[in-house]
């Protein structure tokens, strides 16, 4: 076999899969390269590697591992365009979307370096003193998704490796290049075996949640996907961190005015192709400015460019994957019969995986485009009368990621808020994330949270040492 171009981190050597795979550009459809594909021994030597690490590591003072994350952060930046342009080629959102990623994943490393995990004093008297530690657990297994590839890594990574543990990173099998760049990095800079990177077919998830030396699993990826990474997990009583899918609602009451509040509702559920776990996936619209409302949504969904990200001028990128670009296409396919199509709807004439932003109006509850998570360029616009029965509808789904609610009266606006079931809700805007605001799912959109000082602690073992006097 010839030499591998990209190559899997085991045990601080860079080493070729056992196999490759074809990775695709969904904007071309053409091969863009050859990645590695580990096999299970592969996956089995770099948790060996992580669990031989550990210790040191976790011996390693604070200090020294807060240099080593900024180090690699200071090193995603050194390359950020190349970053930037291979997340374009392998995911296929705009460059100016990608650059933003790879920035934004610099500067949640740089964020988690900054955190800390001191000794809490519980109680301290002349009967007893109390304290509260947290140790790391081990060998920590994280799954990313192919809508973010360096972002949703940059949620595990840092606060794991923080907190002293080792790691064995797998990203998603349509989008492994940039992970595997990343390889390259952490080599140079991380000790030997306290991160490796696997890439495979789809096929090691499972052995790899399943393994007894790994202690904690860090998933981020469907709710069906992530019910089995809890049964695999349960077996030994692991640790999960599930950031799951969502059916996000928007909530716009009647004092909004459409034209000024249209932009900011079309990005909230087009971005990355609407390929966002945090999307807004229904809009539910006042019914005295419905039809004003759709109208402006229709009239940007027509106007917005949609191409390959790496031209300039691109607004809106292909479905990343086959698979997803057929799941989408057959719930607009469904939408014809439940609801008035009135922009998009169509493929374009080309290679690629591209679907024209679509809008669905004369929609109702109980519709697979509105029920299901649809993870793409189509969102269904509904009629509301009564904001409490608004809130009730957004509420009745299984999922609970987040949803926002829309208004000039931002009391009303913040009393609905309260009223919504999911782990963030937003007001007057819709899936903002910060490295310092912790993020997680109610219901079937995940357990655990990540990101904040709660996201860095879901790394950790409490222990309490509890000394008499
Ligand atoms: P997916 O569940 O198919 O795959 C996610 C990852 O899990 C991939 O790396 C995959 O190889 C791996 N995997 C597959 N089978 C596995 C198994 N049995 N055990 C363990 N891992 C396994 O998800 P996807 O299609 O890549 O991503 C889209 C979904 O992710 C959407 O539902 C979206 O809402 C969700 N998502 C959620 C968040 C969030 O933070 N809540 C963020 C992004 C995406």
């Amino acid at each position: 076999m010839a030499e591998q171009a990209y190559k899997l981190l085991i045990g601080g050597n860079l080493v070729d899969g056992d196999s490759t795979m074809d990775v695709v550009n969904p904007a071309t459809e053409d091969v863009i390269t050859k990645a590695p594909r580990a096999s299970e021994a592969q996956l089995n030597d770099a948790v060996a590697a992580a669990k031989a690490a550990f210790p040191a590591w976790a011996e390693t003072p604070i200090e020294q591992r807060r240099t080593v994350i900024n180090a690699i952060a200071n090193a995603i930046e050194a390359e950020a365009e190349d970053f930037a342009r291979l997340l374009t080629q392998e995911q296929g959102k705009p460059l100016p979307d990608a650059t933003g990623e790879v920035l934004g994943t610099v500067a949640f490393m740089r964020y988690f370096a900054t955190l800390d995990m001191p000794v809490k004093v519980l109680d301290d008297n002349e009967g007893r003193r109390i304290e509260a530690h947290r140790k790391p657990l081990g060998v920590i297994g994280a799954i990313v998704p192919w809508n973010f590839p360096m972002i949703l890594m940059a949620f595990k990574l840092p606060p794991a490796l923080l907190a002293g543990n080792t790691l064995v990173l797998k990203p998603a099998p349509t989008t492994p290049l940039t992970t595997l760049k990343l390889a390259g990095i952490l080599k140079e800079i991380v000790p030997a075996g306290v991160v490796n990177v696997i890439t495979d077919a789809n096929d090691l998830g499972a052995p790899l949640t399943a393994h007894p030396d790994i202690r904690k699993v860090s998933f981020t990826g469907s709710t069906a996907t992530g019910a089995k990474v809890m049964e695999g997990a349960a077996k030994l009583l692991k640790r999960v961190t599930l950031e799951l899918g969502g059916n996000d609602a928007g909530i716009v009451l009647d004092d909004v005015d459409p034209k000024e509040a249209a932009p900011q509702l079309f990005q909230s559920a087009f971005q990355n192709s609407g390929q966002v776990c945090i999307a807004m996936k229904r809009l539910y619209v006042h019914e005295s400015i419905y039809d004003e409302m759709c109208a402006e949504l229709a009239k940007l969904a027509e106007e917005a460019i949609i191409g390959d990200g790496l031209e300039q001028g691109t607004q809106l990128g292909p479905l990343q994957n086959k698979m997803q670009y057929d799941k989408v296409k057959d719930l607009i396919e469904d939408a014809r019969g439940s609801g008035n199509i009135i922009a998009g709807g169509t493929t374009p004439d080309q290679k690629g995986y591209f679907i024209r932003p679509t809008i669905v109006r004369d929609i109702e509850d109980g519709t697979r485009l509105v029920d299901e998570e649809q993870f793409g360029p189509v969102l269904p616009v509904i009629k509301y009368s009564d904001a409490d029965d608004a809130v009730a509808r957004a509420n009745a789904s299984p999922y609970g990621l987040g949803g926002s609610v829309w208004a000039k009266d931002t009391d009303r606006a913040y009393a609905l808020a309260d009223k919504m079931d999911a782990g963030t809700i937003w007001v007057n805007k819709h899936a903002e994330l910060d490295p310092m605001i912790p993020f997680g799912g109610s219901k079937m959109s995940g357990v655990g949270a990540e990101l904040g000082a709660d996201g860095l602690e879901e790394f950790t073992q409490l222990k309490i040492i509890n000394m008499a006097r």
